[in-house]
């Protein structure tokens, strides 16, 4: 049963708070406070509790769901999950803010009485939402803060405020909305939208990615204003919208990255906006901007999949000697000079250690060193000669213990040696048993007779 004889029209991305307030003054209401009191509607900071809503669909026979839609976090784009603690703390409750040109037309306008006609657009609310897409002004954010009994009341407050309407309009700030204002505005109305980078993520983390992105570039300094922040999500906007615009940004980044005194495995080479990604490492949504910045640092930076860089992952392109030292267990000065060897890089001690390196390089003079000492393990394990040791392993006989990049210092155990020895005399072809055997009993036959001498 509908009890309530008047119903203003809700608008289209109207706040449900917006709603009540001129719901208590097409009844009579001095104030949304003596409507809610008449009404024993529950107070809740949100405004918007359950039972609120469920009281308000009774008195207007408005359905719960139509209600729900019209809920702040969802009206002005905050409402999908993730991050649930930034949701509040990205809207403007403290006091009214409004598009003054929006409010006059709204005057002059609509069915409703006069007083009831403003209705408050959930986008006002959105602290990242600067200007009126419709009239190019900058919103206007009233000094006059909400008091308890007066907290929401946007009808009220307008009523009590005629002089500072006028004022803002008189003053409205001429400012053009840009792409990241359009696009913004796009989503709160649910129109189609076209930044693959953007689309498929929640609204506040959109647009905390637009302005992080923009401080790689513009730097707002930490106690930026609103209008520097804006600034800065419009100029990373259009760095979003047009990724080689990002990469192009980042680059100055390496240089930095690889010049720095200190060393460390933690990677904070994008600063706060790297910082953020990482925490979205696991939102199948952000996947898209993660693998392209991660691709972009891999590509330029001795960086491996095991770095935990953004979450880890992709293929290693560089090496310095210190990633190798870390990666592979071989002193760094070795590695130098067996790439100085291959005329890779020059054998000059210690400096330049952020020398880029292809990964490729690195992994193949490893893999010689690592074939290299396994054979001269097995040359000494069974008192060979080296060509013969590398036949063994050639042949497959001898296998390095952990496949292609053996530790050095892992002993073959006895029991595989006598496994191995087994193998040589039961299986290699005719013509080379008798080398090789011979090899080996001749080897050991001498060392016993050395051994006997020397007793
Ligand atoms: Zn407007």
């Amino acid at each position: 049963m509908v009890r309530l004889a008047h119903l203003p029209s809700l608008g289209q991305t109207e706040a449900f708070q917006s709603f009540l307030s001129r719901l208590a003054a097409v009844n009579g209401a001095t104030s949304l406070a003596d409507f809610r009191r008449h009404f024993a509607l529950k107070s809740h900071k949100s405004f918007a509790c359950e039972e609120t809503v469920s009281e308000i669909s009774r008195l207007t026979g408005i359905s719960r769901s139509i209600l729900d839609d019209h809920q702040l976090l969802n009206v002005s784009g905050h409402g999908e999950l993730w991050h649930s603690k930034l949701q509040w703390s990205n809207l403007h409750t403290m006091s009214a803010r409004y598009c003054p040109l929006c409010v006059q037309g709204d005057y002059v306008s609509g069915s409703d009485p006069r007083d009831a006609r403003p209705w408050g657009r959930g986008g006002w609310y959105g602290l990242n939402n600067f200007v009126c897409i419709e009239h190019s002004v900058e919103l206007f954010t009233s000094p006059i803060q909400y008091s308890s009994t007066s907290k929401w009341d946007f009808t009220r407050h307008l009523r009590e405020n005629q002089r500072e309407l006028d004022t803002a309009t008189w003053n409205a700030t001429r400012n053009i909305p840009q792409p990241y204002d359009l696009y913004f505005d796009g989503r709160l109305k649910g129109k189609e939208q076209e930044v693959p980078l953007l689309d498929k993520l929640p609204y506040h983390i959109a647009y905390r990615l637009c302005e992080l992105a923009g401080n790689l570039k513009l730097t707002s300094p930490a106690d930026a204003s609103l209008a520097d922040l804006h600034e800065a999500r419009r100029e990373g906007f259009n760095m979003l919208a047009n990724p080689h615009e990002l990469l192009q940004c980042l680059d100055p980044l390496h240089e930095h990255h690889l010049a720095r005194a200190k060393m460390s495995i933690l990677y904070r080479v994008y600063g706060p906006f790297q910082k953020y990604l990482t925490q979205l490492a696991d939102m199948p949504g952000a996947r898209p901007l993660i693998d392209l910045v991660r691709e972009h640092a891999m590509n330029a930076l001795p960086i491996g999949p095991n770095d935990d860089f953004i979450g880890g992952g992709g293929i290693r392109k560089w090496h310095t000697m210190s990633t190798a030292q870390r990666e592979y267990g071989i002193d760094r000065r070795t590695i130098r000079e067996m790439l100085a060897e291959r005329g890779v890089t020059n054998a000059a001690p210690a400096t330049g250690r952020n020398i880029l390196i292809e990964a490729t390089h690195v992994e193949e003079v490893v893999i010689d060193f690592m074939s290299r000492s396994h054979i001269q393990y097995v040359r000494k394990t069974f008192g060979v000669r080296e060509s013969t040791a590398r036949r063994l392993v050639s042949a497959g006989l001898v296998e390095p213990p952990n496949g292609r990049r053996p530790e050095i210092n892992t002993k073959i155990s006895r029991k595989t040696m006598h496994g191995t020895l087994r193998k040589v005399i039961s299986g290699l072809p005719e013509s080379d048993e008798s080398d090789v055997v011979a090899e080996v009993e001749g080897r050991r036959s001498r060392r016993a007779g050395r051994r006997h001498k020397t007793e």
